[in-house]
């Protein structure tokens, strides 16, 4: 107050919103006055004063980012959670606001995400730490950008500060089919043809057409099944109003279904005389009508499906067609997913990111070479995916100086692994296909393959454990077989095993070179056959189904429970393929139950529609663990035939007496006087005999030392089954 009650201009520092105020005030804080005289100060660089805000209120910024932003995908749906800011800015009336942005797989191009998206509560002035974003495109790349925002950010030229996260979505279902139109209405057929979905969210493998006569409501429904968008639905009633919804189907499963449409076939009367007659030879036989009772008698299903399921193995059979339209059927339950073949897609790329979740090298740490892969070495090492906890995974690189069908080839494991989500087949977690090295990253298995692990802990499992294994392999492939995926080279080596001795069916390459023996002629498309694991079909015109990979279901059966002795020993492929051709097949390892041995014989039916399904396997394997007293039962003490393989031609085989019988019986009878000159004259003396004793016996030939030996390994094994003699292996 100056002299005489004048008041005085403010000094710098100081100012006065009006005249009428006595006093001067202190600048707030961050504000500041640097003439006298000011009625209001101005604030520092970098901080603001809201609208709204009073003189005498600091002023304040920005804040800082939101800090620990996690997330979580369910299919096309993204949650994001986070803490507030370290900072906020001076004020209390911080707020959340969400920007999308869609990206492009290659480029890391990005564009705003548009308005079909949903956002719960909402995407800005969001007042708790979380929102939901929903209706993202199925298999998309998308980032995230969190920003925390105050009264004065609109204010601020500064450059924005959010937390961002880069999310790639999952799988979803297609989009509804729309656009349902009724191209042609005859007495007895309706033609109808529609649009694909707006989002296919994947490859529409089919469309189901359900319908219905409108009287019924729906109690019972019919469906044909299609690849197009169009189809014609035959055998209806005349004059009958049906009821039509379509829907479409894609590897993550149905989409829903279009509205209801109504369409009324024609009057018997108003048709024309020869229709009833055309009806007869113009149904196609293609369509396969499903009549399901929706008032819950299931069997019905079964009754009418009965006959298909019996002859088929796959999920999946196209029928015969005529014209362009191509008619399918489904037998399985809606929601069952179905495998696609990754070489049906154009551009390989595209089949990795529809089925696998790429990953940023970042997250990635290797450790240590755990073993070698076709493509290169394989890791084991830790993936730290943002907001989640690290987990430890294995690694498959591909080596450098890749041509481009080997990279293709190496992410085809990863396109067809990804498609699979089950206990007993092995996770993949995702690929790293734009950094190098170019990477395959599984969920790790700390026992590594089955076959090495086995024979590192020879005779030390119990019956039940091993059954337990098998069982596992078993459901792993009852859900493969399901989906339709042949897998073609299921053998001990490709089982990994975890800590908890869980077996998971792995190795999915679709060209392999496995059996390095220069024999094996037999070669698919790209690919040796591994002889001794493939069903005789399957070698010799390559029929490769469900039913040759229980065959090898059978062998992985035999290694597993002999603790991963190699099948047919050292025999060739060529005497194995022949052997078998014979009808011989693998005699019971050592302490193996009889019922089991009976399931592996079970598995080597030479006619494949007579093996049983990975299904009875299960069941089979599960009665067991059920009962472990079935597996006390020994093996019978009646004459087993002693000859490399069991005879399944002639199975009264009756034991041999001397060692001429049983070197007539391997056609080394030649060999006769070198048994006897080296005072070899009984079979208990042959079946001691190692592989030195039959080299010094004076035989030239290696393959018939190894013939000889090979047999001599088997009478061994037999006898100890029978007699249960103390001869040391
Ligand atoms: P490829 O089929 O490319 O030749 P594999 O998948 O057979 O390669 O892997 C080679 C070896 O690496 C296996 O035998 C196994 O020992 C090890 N391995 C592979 N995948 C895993 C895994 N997920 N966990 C632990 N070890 C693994
Ligand atoms: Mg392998």
């Amino acid at each position: 107050m100056g002299i005489r009650g004048i008041p005085l201009a403010c000094g710098r520092g100081f100012y006065k919103s009006s005249s009428q105020d006595l006093q001067c005030s202190r600048c707030p804080t961050h504000s500041f006055s640097d003439k006298e005289g000011s009625s209001r100060c101005e604030c520092e660089d970098g901080y603001y004063r809201a609208p709204s805000d009073p003189p005498y209120v600091a002023c304040t910024r920005p804040p800082s980012a939101p800090q620990n932003l996690i997330f979580n995908i369910n299919q096309t749906t993204v949650s994001l959670e986070w803490s507030p800011p370290a900072d906020n800015g001076g004020r209390n009336d911080v707020t959340y606001r969400i920007l999308c942005k869609r990206c492009s797989w290659e480029q890391g191009e990005c564009v705003p995400c548009g308005s079909n998206i949903g956002y719960m509560p909402q995407q800005t002035g969001l007042e708790d730490n979380y929102v939901t974003v929903m209706d993202l495109l199925a298999h998309a790349n998308y980032t995230f950008e969190v920003e925390a925002v105050n009264g004065v950010s609109d204010l601020s030229r500064s450059q924005r500060l959010f937390a961002a996260v880069s999310i790639t979505t999952g799988q979803a279902a297609p989009s509804q089919v729309s656009g349902v139109m009724k191209e042609r209405v005859l007495q007895r057929s309706v033609e109808l043809s529609w649009q694909e979905p707006e989002h296919p969210n994947g490859v529409i493998t089919e469309y189901e057409i359900k319908y219905y006569e409108k009287d019924q409501r729906e109690r019972t429904y019919s469906t044909v099944k299609t690849k197009s968008t169009s189809a014609s639905i035959n055998n209806l009633k005349p004059g009958t109003v049906y009821v039509f919804q379509i829907r479409a189907f894609t590897a993550a499963g149905y989409g829903n279904y279009s509205p209801r449409l109504d369409v009324a076939t024609l009057e018997e009367a108003t048709g024309k005389m020869f229709e009833a007659t055309a009806v007869s030879s113009e149904q196609n036989p293609v369509i396969i009508i499903a009549v399901v009772a929706v008032a819950g008698t299931i069997i019905l299903v079964f009754m009418v499906f009965g006959f298909i399921i019996g002859r088929r193995h796959c999920g999946y059979s196209k029928a015969d067609q005529e014209g362009d339209e191509e008619l399918y059927f489904h037998f399985k339950f809606p929601g069952t997913k179905t495998y696609i073949d990754p070489e049906t897609y154009e551009d390989p790329n595209r089949a990795v990111h529809q089925f696998a979740k790429e990953l940023d090298a970042s997250c990635i740490k290797i450790e240590r070479v755990i073993g070698a892969g076709e493509f290169g070495e394989v890791c084991s090492g830790r993936l730290k995916l943002p907001g989640k906890r690290d987990v430890a995974v294995a690694i498959k690189t591909l080596k450098v100086g890749y041509t481009e069908k080997q990279r293709r080839d190496f992410l085809c494991e990863a396109s067809i692994m990804g498609q699979f989500d089950h206990p007993n087949v092995v996770h993949l977690e995702g690929v790293v296909t734009r950094g190098k090295p170019v990477m395959i990253v599984i969920e790790f298995m700390e026992n590594g393959s089955l076959d090495a692990f086995l024979r590192k802990h020879d005779g030390q499992f119990t019956v039940i454990q091993l059954v337990g294994m098998l069982r596992g392999i078993a459901a792993g492939m009852r859900y493969l077989a399901d989906m339709g995926y042949v897998h073609r080279d299921l053998a001990a080596r490709n089982i990994l095993v975890n800590s908890n001795l869980v077996c998971k069916v792995s190795d999915f390459g679709l060209s392999r070179v496995i059996e390095d023996d220069p024999e094996a002629v037999y070669t698919t498309t790209g690919g040796k056959i591994p002889v001794r694991w493939t069903a005789p079909e399957a070698i010799q015109y390559r029929k490769f189904t469900s039913a040759s990979d229980v065959w090898s279901y059978g062998i992985v059966m035999w290694e597993v429970m002999s603790y991963g002795e190699r099948p047919y020993w050292d025999m060739s492929n060529q005497d194995v393929i022949k052997a078998i051709e014979e009808g011989y097949r693998l005699p019971a390892p050592m302490d193996c139950p009889a019922g089991l041995h009976q399931l592996m014989l079970d598995c080597w039916q030479k006619e494949r529609s007579e093996r049983p399904k990975f299904e009875q396997i299960v069941g089979i394997l599960d009665k067991m663990i059920r009962n472990p007293s079935s597996l006390k039962t020994p093996l019978g003490t009646c004459s087993r035939p002693i000859s490399p393989l069991l005879d399944q031609n002639t199975p009264d085989f009756t034991t041999f007496c001397s060692v001429g019988e049983w070197l007539q019986a391997i056609k080394m009878e030649r060999y006769k006087d070198n048994f006897t000159a080296a005072g070899y004259n009984s079979l208990e003396s042959v079946a001691r005999m190692t592989i030195e004793d039959v080299m010094s016996l004076g035989i030239t030939l290696v393959g018939h030392q190894k013939k000889i030996m090979s047999s001599i390994q088997t009478m061994r094994a037999q006898m100890l089954h029978l007699h249960g003699t103390g001869i040391q292996v």
